[in-house]
């Protein structure tokens, strides 16, 4: 399964309940290479040029890692992509390497977005996400699940926000047509609570199958 959307659409947050409800593997390229970034790895280093100016890592970086992602073991009965594929040519080689069932494309407003993506914090150690508005810490600034302070992504700056989403109109969206093309396409209305999108997307997928 592929999650579609834009920075903001809520990718990460309904991955992981779709993950957790349909016992799949949750592979997100963005925590991978936010991973990679903090253990200064050659590919961290390379990727972290791109993502601090909010433009997209080179394909083929972005290529190799997931192919390595995909041969470990809790990705063998199936996954959900989340921030993969972001180009055509990233798609084009995923089609060649794996079959893709469904793609799930959550749609938001721009407005939306932007208040989304300025809101949001992320837990320093366990990486678990909270909106300062709509779905803040018990606590200010603390994480509810470890305890440890909240910061705010370096590309969630507004300067950078604006360069990832003008990235994502000129080089993701056109994701959406080739996969309708290819009839796997369902379309998710991103606006509402996080419970409300969820059920929207098991409505969607009942539907599919
Ligand atoms: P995300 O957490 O999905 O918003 O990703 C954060 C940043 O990581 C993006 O702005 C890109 O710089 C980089 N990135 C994540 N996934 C990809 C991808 N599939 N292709 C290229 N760059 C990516």
């Amino acid at each position: 399964m592929i999650l579609l959307g834009a920075p903001g659409a809520g990718k990460g947050t309904q991955a992981k309940l779709i993950a957790k409800k349909f016992q799949l593997a949750h592979i997100a390229t963005g925590d991978l290479l936010r991973d990679s970034v903090a253990k200064e790895t050659t590919l961290g280093v390379q990727a972290k040029e791109y993502m601090d100016k909010g433009e997209l890592v080179p394909d083929q970086l972005v290529i190799d890692m997931i192919k390595e992602r995909l041969t470990q073991s809790d990705a063998l009965n199936g996954y959900i992509l989340d921030g993969f594929p972001r180009t055509l040519q990233q798609a084009e080689k995923m089609i060649e390497v794996e079959d893709v069932d469904v793609v799930l494309n959550i749609d938001v407003d721009f407005n939306l977005l932007l208040e989304r993506l300025t809101g949001r914090r992320s837990c320093s150690r366990c990486g678990e996400v909270f909106h300062i508005k709509y779905n803040p810490p018990t606590t200010e600034n603390i994480c509810d699940k470890c305890g440890a302070q909240l910061t705010q992504r370096a590309d969630d700056k507004e300067e950078v926000i604006r360069n990832r989403l003008e990235t994502y109109n000129n080089q993701t969206k056109p994701l959406i047509q080739f996969y309708k093309q290819r009839n796997i396409l369902k379309n998710i209305r991103g606006s509402g609570t996080i419970e409300e999108i969820f059920e929207n997307i098991v409505s969607a997928l009942e539907e599919f199958k």
